[in-house]
């Protein structure tokens, strides 16, 4: 017997497929549509961090992030493979005064104690000696990517159909749910637009670094997401942007901030530089929810896609499987602009 009827996501990147997943556990009778393009989730470095993006005078989508994040161990290891998530933490760092001054704001905000240059260095031998201050912070994490979507398409074997959808009115299913990324807008006429990300992938002795660094260098926003086989994620350019060309300039302003910060960085091949697209809307808080009695929008998750792919595909099942709308999605109705 099927709970849900019969439902098609159109679109399998991380989000689309976290919610087939769900609605598989459920018992729906689900279909995946994807165009095979590889969308955001290619690219991500996949930061798991609440606290870092959004500001004080964002109380739901704070609410949201952290609900999510709470959420990532559980989801993680019901995947049932490695897919790098990692709990050890992050170091929030400041390389100058003025870059101390930016960033004391939002970490007396998180209540993180502040740590001395030595005492980040204690935690992360390989730091310049030219931090000035940092905070550590457990709760945010990291996974990558790459891997949870390989192991979400396995758990989905047999429903991803490869397939590009140019009208939902093509679409032969009861409840259809628009996951599409950037690809959302075409589809619904919702206010998605693709924010350019520059991402570069070194490769390095494993083991360089411990933690996930998010730093401010000479006023230049730059992270560095370290795995355990050695590669290390350098992110991201934030431009607005449609097109896909890697540039001298953000590959230059990326790896300059990243060496600054962590010198044997230089030593390291560089091995990848890629550009995705975060899906962004006019308040950069994502559309979730119907659109009409059988279309439901799950898209528009900009810069924190990974870290909201467990609650959204939570949020979104509930609706098809029990009908029910969580007090959670109030805020973030797709018809809200
Ligand atoms: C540089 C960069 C760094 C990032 N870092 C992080 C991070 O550290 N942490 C974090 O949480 N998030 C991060 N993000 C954001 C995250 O990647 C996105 O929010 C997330 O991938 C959105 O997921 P999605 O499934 O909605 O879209 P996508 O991942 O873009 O997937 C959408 C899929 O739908 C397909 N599609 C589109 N249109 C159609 C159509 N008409 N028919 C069929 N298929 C279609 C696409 O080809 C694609 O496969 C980052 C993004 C970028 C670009």
């Amino acid at each position: 017997m099927t709970r849900g009827g019969s439902v098609a996501v159109v679109g399998g990147g991380i989000i689309g497929l976290s919610i087939a997943w769900r609605l598989q556990q459920g018992g729906a009778d689900v279909v995946v549509f994807d165009d095979g393009e590889l969308g955001a989730w290619f690219v991500a470095a996949g930061m798991l961090a609440p606290g870092g993006e959004a500001t004080h005078e964002e109380p739901h989508l704070v609410r949201l992030l952290e609900a999510s994040n709470e959420r990532w161990p559980g989801f993680a290891a019901e995947l049932g493979v490695d897919v790098g998530y990692d709990d050890t933490g992050t170091l929030s760092l400041a390389m100058t005064a003025d870059d101390l001054a930016e960033s004391a704001r939002v970490w007396t905000r998180q209540k993180l104690p502040l740590l001395r240059p030595s005492e980040l260095r204690e935690r992360e031998p390989a730091l310049s000696p030219r931090v000035r201050a940092g905070v550590y912070s457990p709760t945010e994490r990291q996974v990558d990517p790459r891997r949870v979507v390989l192991a979400l398409r396995e758990r989905l074997a047999g429903h991803v159909v490869s397939k590009r959808v140019d009208k939902l009115s093509e679409v032969d299913a009861e409840t259809v749910i628009v996951a599409a990324g950037c690809g959302t807008a075409a589809l619904t006429g919702l206010p998605v637009r693709p924010v350019k990300g520059q991402v570069l992938r070194l490769r390095g002795e494993p083991g360089l670094l411990r933690h996930v660094l998010d730093a401010t260098v000479d006023g230049r926003h730059v992270y560095l997401v370290p795995r355990k086989d050695g590669e290390i994620v350098v992110g991201a350019t934030q431009e607005e942007r449609a097109d896909r060309t890697v540039t001298a300039g953000g590959v230059h302003d990326l790896l300059r901030a990243a060496i600054e910060l962590v010198p044997d960085l230089a030593e390291c091949e560089l091995a990848e530089t890629t550009v995705g697209h975060r899906p962004g809307t006019p308040d950069n808080a994502p559309l979730l929810g119907r659109l009409d009695d059988r279309v439901i929008v799950a898209a528009g998750h900009h810069r924190n896609g990974v870290l909201l792919a467990p609650i959204t595909a939570d949020l979104i099942a509930g609706l098809v499987l029990d009908g029910v709308a969580d007090p959670l999605l109030e805020h973030f109705a797709p018809g809200r602009f």
